[in-house]
């Protein structure tokens, strides 16, 4: 445990913070908050705090009207970014409904019924990620675009790397609140970056992943700049993912790693990857939820648009980051950070773990990923161990939603249509 309640109270005190952030993500991975202050900090400790739930997109329904937030205590963390006078701090919260029973569509609970799940095997699961972003121009009003000026490319530096300035100051802030940086760096298209930070626990994983965004798009604003994470902001360009890397401990040990495989891998490795492959249409429902996120799965841009795994090769759907004893691992390339961290992360993990109970090797057969969110979301709706995950009625909800997303997209005349047609019909 990181912080008792006392240290909490003390630190708040200590620190003159004014303001405490109860966060929570929705179904679709937005970070959402409800805001007190340092007088209502004890009623919020003691899981007393009331939120409206039927005002959140996906929670929407008469009995589910009040939710209570219960602060997670190891997530206490200060803003660094703040004013030195009146500082914000936030607690990330579990939501439990007025029974005292958690709430079902709570991403984080379903995350936690996977690690259950896992442990229960013997297993905990560590996960990295590898954000990509742009930082973008906005407009004379403030508005986000999809400019730049910048012209630099894959590890370039100032002056050349326009974001140089703007990148360094999110990797101070990360680590201020606690982040391990492994590596931060210029991306292959003009404006796009990507910040690594270290391996963790797979929930302090999620949700570091859902701080990273706010500090990433937090710091960019603060320097005139607009970080996206829409996976294809610009065609003909690289698109940004989010690369997660994955290896299972038992005992302390990672269960990855067997030195006398010629890839450096284990049976549990081999197997976890064969359950991720099994699985991967459905879970691509999760780990790339709109419509944008297709057009990133393109070939041409380093983006894997293939079934397949390598030991050798760094750009198919699962590679073999090169051996790390300890840190052996295997890297998803095709999640972005659109998805629920915490929804898609409970997905790959019950694959892995459906891959370890099934003891089968990775085989190879070619087959294309889900080429666009109607065909992934009909992969979903027929992978029964998948929409498990999410639970029955979480599982329609989030079907429906995407069904409607995809039609309205597809009804929708653009301007490559204009461009192409109008002038020759
Ligand atoms: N941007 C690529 C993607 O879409 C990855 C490029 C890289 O990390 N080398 O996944
Ligand atoms: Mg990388
Ligand atoms: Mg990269
Ligand atoms: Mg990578």
């Amino acid at each position: 445990k990181k912080y008792t309640r006392e240290e909490i109270l003390e630190l708040v005190e200590e620190e003159d913070v004014e303001f405490i952030r109860l966060q929570f993500t929705d179904i679709f991975g937005m970070m959402k908050n409800m805001a007190i202050t340092t007088s209502q900090l004890e009623k919020a400790l003691d899981n007393k705090c009331m939120f409206d739930g039927s005002s959140i997109e996906g929670y929407a329904r008469v009995e589910e009207t009040d939710m209570y937030l219960y602060p997670d205590l190891d997530t206490f963390e200060i803003f660094p970014w703040r004013p030195q006078q009146g500082k914000v701090a936030r607690l990330i919260c579990d939501i439990y409904k007025p029974d005292g029973t958690p709430f079902e569509r709570d991403p984080r609970y379903i995350l936690r019924n996977v690690i259950a799940e896992a442990k229960e095997m013997g297993y905990t699961f560590f996960a990295k990620p590898e954000c990509e972003f742009f930082l973008f121009d906005v407009d004379d009003k403030g508005l986000p675009t999809t400019h730049t000026n910048e012209n630099a490319g894959y590890f370039d530096l100032g002056p050349l790397d326009f974001g140089e300035n703007a990148r360094r100051d999110m990797v101070l802030m990360l680590e201020e609140m606690g982040f391990v940086i492994e590596a931060s760096h210029h991306e292959s298209a003009p404006a796009q970056h990507e910040i690594d930070f270290q391996h963790d626990e797979v929930l302090k994983t999620a949700d570091n992943i859902m701080t990273f965004k706010l500090v990433v798009k937090t710091i960019a604003k603060r320097h005139g700049l607009h970080a996206t994470f829409m996976p294809k902001p610009t065609s003909g360009r690289h698109g940004s993912g989010m690369h997660i890397n994955m290896f299972l401990k038992k005992d302390g040990k990672n269960v990855f790693e067997d030195k006398s495989d010629e890839s450096g891998l284990s049976k549990e490795a081999y197997y976890f990857i064969a359950g991720l492959l099994k699985h991967i249409k459905a879970i691509t429902f999760l780990a790339n939820p709109i419509v944008n996120s297709y057009k990133r799965l393109v070939p041409g841009y380093e983006a894997p648009t293939y079934i397949a795994w390598s030991a050798t090769d760094r750009t198919p759907l699962i590679c073999i980051p090169t051996n790390q004893g300890d840190l052996t691992r295997i890297e998803l390339t095709s999640p972005d950070s659109t998805s629920n961290p915490y929804l898609t992360l409970a997905a790959c993990l019950k694959a892995g773990l459906d891959g370890i109970r099934e003891q089968k090797m990775p085989t190879e057969k070619i087959d294309a990923l889900p080429g666009n969110l109607l065909e992934a979301t009909e992969e979903f709706e027929k992978d029964e161990l998948i929409r498990s995950v999410l639970g029955d009625d979480f599982a329609r909800k989030l079907i429906r939603v995407k069904k409607e997303e995809y039609q309205d997209y597809d009804m929708e005349v653009t301007q490559w249509e204009i461009n192409k047609y109008l002038h020759r019909f």
